[in-house]
Formats: structure tokens, C-alpha cells, sequence
């Protein structure tokens, strides 16, 4: 058995706790330091003394320690530990030529660190902390694999990796000037105009980075690693702040790269449907979040995402997750679970500057999750802030309820704890054990409950935002994209949750989505939004989901079949058979089995 021991720095607080994980640990109380005070001044578990008992764990009032247990096989592969009780790696995911392998995980799994050690930018140690290995070394481990070669020629300088990181808000810290400019400087003589016009990015060129939206600066990381060239290319959710057409020529550019046969290209992404139209093979990584990722695969495409969602690796034989991610066709009845009074809305438009929407008439019932969906730029926010009567529409209306939840797109820092903040909206709801387990662990909240809203990271504001918006009793909920920074297992909880309220509290959602599995495992009916983004806007009424789904996706010009055994919506490869045969029929999202 391999024992293995983390103590989260993040969340450790020595001076405030007493430290009992070192006062009430059996072996320390016999003389053996299984754990002790290190110099860095937290404590430092030893994992061979540890006997793994777990009352450091329960005395912790931070939940800063982690102990799991795992096959001692798993030992030989060690790829890399940052430190002593740190977060590991176990194996690489590799890749050949001409393929794009997706990789399919939680958030802090380890997927940004495999995908660095591929980058070359970090190097994997191998577990040993005290000595530095070379590539050379770290080739040697490798030896009779795939992954040999890749890092001997990484040794020898032989091989040219691009990067798109996951964190594109830091780009305009390190690259300034025009768009134009940065493109063709990473281009050298190779001309940059394709790339530009695959993600849009003509009428962008001559604007400064700094001045550019998240998805826009998404684009840009994205054309920048295509443009640069080279044996390898990684895509650290390329999907973030895009929306659905966007996604879609995204994934064409990247899978262009593959085409010649040469390039190998790593894309991880929590949009399923994103990832399956991009990839040709799938990676899984398992374990648990900030402890320790197992990296299981390769799996041929449908294989890995189903197995992604039944939360069973049949490679290692070993069962990751207690519970299946089920989709389920929707039939006339489950797409009509409306019920009760409904709300209705009037036409109405709102002109700004040189933007102008216009809203036309429609309700939703009661117990409804309709799903709102569009470009970016379209209207589609400002729809909402309408609907939650936070702005006036050009006649002065505005839409007052009795009650209203909103999350809004981009969640505000303020200066509060996360649990005071919560027990704002939550009331006495927050202790029970029904909230911690539907709300607070599945969303990763639990342990950040001491920390205050301005210190959290993007994706953790996110959670928090998303969880104060459901935790509130209110007769509408507005969720402008919840989905972001979220991973799978989260996205699922948000929909189920969703789906529950809307039910349960005889309630009216809106979600607003450019994740469109999340959209149809949650939402009852669509509504589209079409137009030309940044001029004007129109919203259609709510339809049906096939109908709604039919207008959207025959806009984009791609179609949905439902994979036989999920039933989860898979994008058609552009010009297949059923892509063809399904356009020819007006039949872009397909609700049988195909
Ligand atoms: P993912 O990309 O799957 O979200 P990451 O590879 O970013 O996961 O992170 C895996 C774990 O490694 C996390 O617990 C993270 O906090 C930790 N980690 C990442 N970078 C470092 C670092 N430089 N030092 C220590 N721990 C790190
Ligand atoms: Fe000590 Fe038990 Fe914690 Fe190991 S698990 S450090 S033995 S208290
Ligand atoms: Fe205190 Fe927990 Fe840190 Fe131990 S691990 S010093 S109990 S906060």
C-alpha cells in the first residue's frame, strides 16, 4: 500500500488551530514523529510512519490534510510531486502523430500539470525532491515508450512546443501591442490570414491587447499557438469564454493542425461536446482534487467520454466516482414539466449606443428551465438584466418581481466571508446536512468557507456565485453562463440542482449557456437569440427544445446525433453521412437514438 500525504498550504493555519494534528497523532505520543513541525513552520507528515489512522484529519479544524491510500504499483508511476505532502502525478498521457487527444478531468486532477511537463516548461522530478533530473534522466524513465522519443527529442532541442496556458487573462501582462502586430511577430513569414479568419479575429487587429473581452483574448491565445507552429500543441481549455460558433471553428482550426499527419496535439476542455468534436483519443485523469491524478487511457473517442460519465476506468479496473452522469432522451412530457401560473413578458426593446435588442412577447411556466442561447455580444445579458428589472427597456418599463435570484456573467469580489455570505442567502438551510451535501461539497465550497470574497481565484468566485445564486428561496433564478471555470462533475450538479429547484420551489429559470450539454441535460425549452453581435440583437420566444435546438444549431451549420449508449448529444463530423443525411431533413438536433 502506498501512503500518501497532503497538507493543503492554502488552507493550513498553525498559528489559529493549536496545531492538534501533531498533539493527537498516536505515533507522536509514542515517540515517533509520523508528524512534526517543519522549518517552513507547517506541519510535515511522514508518510512511512504515518500508520494512516486519519485523526490528525478530524482534528484539523481547516481540513488541510488529506491521507488516501493507494495500490503500491501505482509507486513506479510517479511523474512528478511538488513537494513534500504535495499534489501528485501518476503517468503521462501520450499522443502520435496526426492525433488530437483529449483529456477529461476534474478541476486540479493535474491535467495543467501533465500538460506543462509536455510543454517542457515543467520539469517532471520523478518524486525525487532533492536531486533535479534532466531530460536526458527523465527520457531514460520512459524507455520502450512513446513518450521516450518525446522527451529525448525535447533533450535535444529537436522539438517545438506551442502552449496556449489555461489563465489567458494574464496574456496582456506579458504581450503588449496590436493583435495584428503580435500575430504576424509569432508568425514570422508564415501568413496569418486563414488563422485570423478561422476565429474571427479580422476586425480585431488593429485593437490592443489590453483592451480586448475574455473571449476575444481566448482567440487570440489560440491563433497565437496555431501560428507559432511546431511538433506539438496543447490547449489548455481552449473552450473558456467562447460561445457555441465560436467553439465550433475553434475545434476546426485546432483539428487542422493534424491534418498533415505530423503535428500531435493535446487539448483539455470540460465542454464534452467541445471535446468530442476536437479530439481523436481520449486520457482520463481520476484520484482526488489537490491530492493526487491518476492518468488512465488511451481511449478511443466515444469509449473515453462514456467511460468519463460512468465514472468507471475499465483500463485499470477501478471505479472513480460513486454515481453515472446520465442524459435522458426528452420526450414531449419531460420537455412540458411546466405546470402553474406562468410569467409573461411584453415586446420590448432596449437601445444603447450602438447596440439595439429586441425582445419578442413570451412566458415561461411555472417549474421551467429555459435555456438561453447565442452569440456572444448578442443581447443575451442585457435580456437578463431586463428581465431582472435591473435596467429599463426604451419606454421606461421596468419588470418588477416579488422574489429574484441572479447570477451574475462576471460575479463581483466583495469584502465578506464566503460562509456569512452564504448564510445571507441561504438562512438556517446552511447546516443542515442536505445543503452541505448538495451544494457546499459538490461545489468545492466546504473548504473555503473561512476565506474571504476578494481572495478567491476566478474559478472559485464562480462556485461561490453560482451557489449563493440556488441558495437563495426566490421565485426567479437568472444564471448568466454558470458553466464557466466549472468541470464536468460541477456542471452536472448545477443542472441536476436546476432542474430540482425549479421543480421543487415552483420556480421560473433562465439559464443562460454556451455549454450545450448542460443545456440540454437542464434545460425544458430554448430560447434563441440571432442577429449580428455588437449591432443588434433578437430574441426569439421560447420554443421547444427540437425546435429551438433546430434553429440554433442550422445557424451554425452543425448537427447533433445521440450517442446509443449515454444518450448524451454528439456533434456530427462536418460532411459525414448523418451530418448530410440530417440537414437534408431540416433535422439538426436528432432526439432518436442514432
Ligand atoms: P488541473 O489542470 O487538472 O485543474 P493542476 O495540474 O492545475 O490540475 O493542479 C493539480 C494540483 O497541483 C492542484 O492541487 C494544484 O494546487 C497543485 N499545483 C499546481 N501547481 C503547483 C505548484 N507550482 N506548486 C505546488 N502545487 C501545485
Ligand atoms: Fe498521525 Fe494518524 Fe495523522 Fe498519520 S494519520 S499523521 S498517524 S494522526
Ligand atoms: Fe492546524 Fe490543520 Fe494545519 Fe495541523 S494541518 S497545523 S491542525 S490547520
Amino acid at each position: 500500500m502506498l501512503r500518501v500525504a497532503v497538507i493543503d498550504l492554502d488552507h493550513c493555519q498553525p498559528t489559529k488551530c493549536g496545531t492538534p494534528c501533531i498533539a493527537f497523532c498516536p505515533p507522536v505520543r509514542n515517540k515517533i514523529e509520523a508528524i512534526k513541525m517543519g522549518e517552513n513552520g507547517f506541519p510535515v507528515i511522514n508518510e512511512e510512519l504515518c500508520i494512516g489512522c486519519g485523526i490528525c484529519i478530524a482534528k484539523c479544524p481547516f481540513e488541510a490534510i488529506s491521507i488516501v491510500n493507494l495500490p503500491s504499483e501505482l509507486g513506479e508511476d510517479l511523474i512528478h510531486q511538488y513537494g513534500v505532502n504535495s499534489f501528485r502525478l501518476y503517468r503521462l498521457p501520450f499522443v502520435e502523430p496526426g492525433t488530437v487527444t483529449g483529456l477529461l478531468g476534474r478541476n486540479g486532477i493535474g491535467k495543467s500539470t501533465a500538460l506543462s511537463i509536455l510543454a517542457g516548461s515543467l520539469k517532471p522530478n520523478l518524486g525525487r525532491l532533492e536531486d533535479g533530473q534532466g531530460w536526458e534522466e527523465v527520457a531514460k524513465r520512459f524507455r520502450g515508450t512513446l513518450i521516450q522519443d518525446y522527451f529525448r527529442r525535447m533533450a535535444e532541442g529537436r522539438f517545438q512546443v506551442a502552449y496556449k496556458p489555461q489563465n489567458i487573462t494574464l496574456i496582456p501582462r506579458a504581450v503588449k501591442g496590436k493583435v495584428g502586430e503580435i500575430l504576424t511577430r509569432i508568425a514570422g513569414s508564415r501568413p496569418i490570414h486563414e488563422v485570423v479568419d478561422q476565429l474571427e479575429l479580422r476586425h480585431l487587429l488593429d485593437r490592443d491587447v489590453s483592451a480586448l473581452s475574455g473571449g476575444e483574448l481566448q482567440r487570440l491565445a489560440i491563433a497565437a499557438a496555431i501560428l507559432r507552429g511546431g511538433d506539438c500543441f496543447i490547449f489548455d481549455e481552449p473552450s473558456s469564454f467562447l460561445d457555441v460558433r465560436q467553439r465550433v471553428r475553434a475545434a476546426s482550426a485546432i483539428r487542422g493542425l493534424v491534418e498533415s499527419g505530423e503535428a500531435r496535439v493535446f487539448v483539455a476542455d470540460h465542454d464534452l461536446s467541445f471535446l468530442d468534436y476536437v479530439s481523436d483519443t481520449i486520457f482520463i485523469f481520476y484520484g482526488e482534487s489537490g491530492v493526487y491524478g491518476v492518468v488512465s487511457g488511451p481511449y478511443s473517442l466515444s469509449e473515453g467520454v462514456n467511460t468519463y460519465l460512468e465514472g468507471y476506468a475499465p483500463l485499470d479496473n477501478v471505479r472513480f466516482r460513486n454515481y453515472e452522469i446520465a442524459f435522458s432522451v426528452h420526450t414531449p412530457s419531460t420537455q412540458d414539466a411546466g405546470g402553474g401560473p406562468s410569467i409573461y413578458w411584453l415586446r420590448m426593446t432596449k437601445t444603447y449606443e450602438s447596440f439595439r435588442l429586441v425582445v419578442e412577447e413570451g412566458y415561461a411556466k411555472m417549474g421551467e428551465v429555459i435555456g438561453i442561447v447565442g452569440p456572444n455580444g448578442i443581447g443575451k445579458s442585457t435580456f437578463i438584466k431586463l428581465l431582472a428589472g435591473q435596467e429599463k427597456d426604451d419606454e421606461g418599463n421596468r419588470i418588477e418581481y416579488r422574489s429574484l435570484s441572479y447570477k451574475p456573467q462576471h460575479p463581483e469580489p466583495r469584502d465578506q466571508l464566503v460562509i456569512d455570505a452564504l448564510k445571507e442567502a441561504a438562512g438556517r438551510a446552511l447546516d443542515t446536512e442536505l445543503y452541505r451535501s448538495e451544494i457546499l461539497k459538490p461545489l468545492g465550497l466546504d473548504r473555503l468557507l473561512d476565506r474571504n470574497l476578494a481572495e478567491l481565484s476566478g474559478g472559485e468566485l464562480q462556485r461561490f456565485a453560482v451557489a449563493e445564486a440556488l441558495s437563495r428561496e426566490a421565485e426567479i433564478y437568472l444564471l448568466d453562463e454558470p458553466s464557466a471555470f466549472l468541470d464536468v462533475e460541477e456542471r452536472y450538479v448545477v443542472a441536476r440542482l436546476l432542474k430540482r429547484l425549479a421543480r421543487e420551489r415552483g420556480a421560473y429559470i433562465f439559464l443562460v449557456e454556451h455549454d450545450l450539454m448542460l443545456i440540454d441535460f437542464a434545460a425544458t425549452r430554448l430560447m434563441v437569440f440571432s442577429g449580428r453581435p455588437g449591432i443588434e440583437g433578437y430574441a426569439n420566444p421560447p420554443m421547444n427544445l427540437r425546435d429551438g435546438f433546430n434553429r440554433f444549431l442550422s445557424e451554425l451549420g452543425i448537427t447533433f446525433r445521440r450517442d446509443k449508449k449515454s444518450n448524451r448529444p454528439r456533434v456530427n463530423k462536418p460532411g459525414s453521412r448523418l451530418d448530410k443525411a440530417q440537414k437534408e431533413m431540416g433535422e439538426y438536433y436528432y432526439v432518436e437514438a442514432a
